[in-house]
C-alpha cells in the first residue's frame, strides 16, 4: 500500500488515524504518539508547526527521525507492520538504522 501524499502544511485532523513515530538519538526507544492524542493536547495545527515543537523529554533536543505511520490499531511491540510510513524528519547522518523495526527490547 503507497503512502497517500502528505504536505506538512496539512492539519493533524488530516490524518485522524495514523500515528507519530519519534524517536531520538539520545535514546533507542521508540515513542508513539497517535494524532488524535496531539489533536486533544495541542488543537487540530498543522504538521509544520507541530514538528517545529517537538521536543525529546530526557534530552530536550530535536528528536529524529519521526514517521507518519498509518494502521491506529497498531501496537508497537506486538502488533502487526504499520501499513506505511512517511519520513517526516529524517534518520540522523549516522545512518539509518532499523527504519521501521521496533526494537524488542528497548523498553
Ligand atoms: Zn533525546
Amino acid at each position: 500500500m503507497h503512502p497517500p501524499s502528505f504536505d506538512p502544511r496539512h492539519r493533524l485532523s488530516d490524518w485522524p488515524a495514523c500515528s507519530l513515530e519519534v524517536r531520538c538519538p539520545c535514546s533507542p526507544r521508540l515513542t508513539i504518539i497517535p494524532i488524535r492524542l496531539l489533536i486533544e493536547r495541542h488543537g487540530d495545527r498543522p504538521f509544520q508547526g507541530v514538528l517545529a515543537r517537538l521536543q525529546c523529554s530526557t534530552c530536550k533536543g530535536r528528536p529524529a527521525p519521526v514517521y507518519l505511520v498509518a494502521g491506529h490499531n497498531r501496537t508497537f511491540m506486538y502488533g502487526p507492520p504499520a501499513e506505511w510510513a512517511l519520513e517526516l524528519v529524517p534518520v540522523p547522518s549516522s545512518g539509518r538504522t532499523g527504519l521501521l523495526s521496533p526494537n524488542p527490547s528497548g523498553n
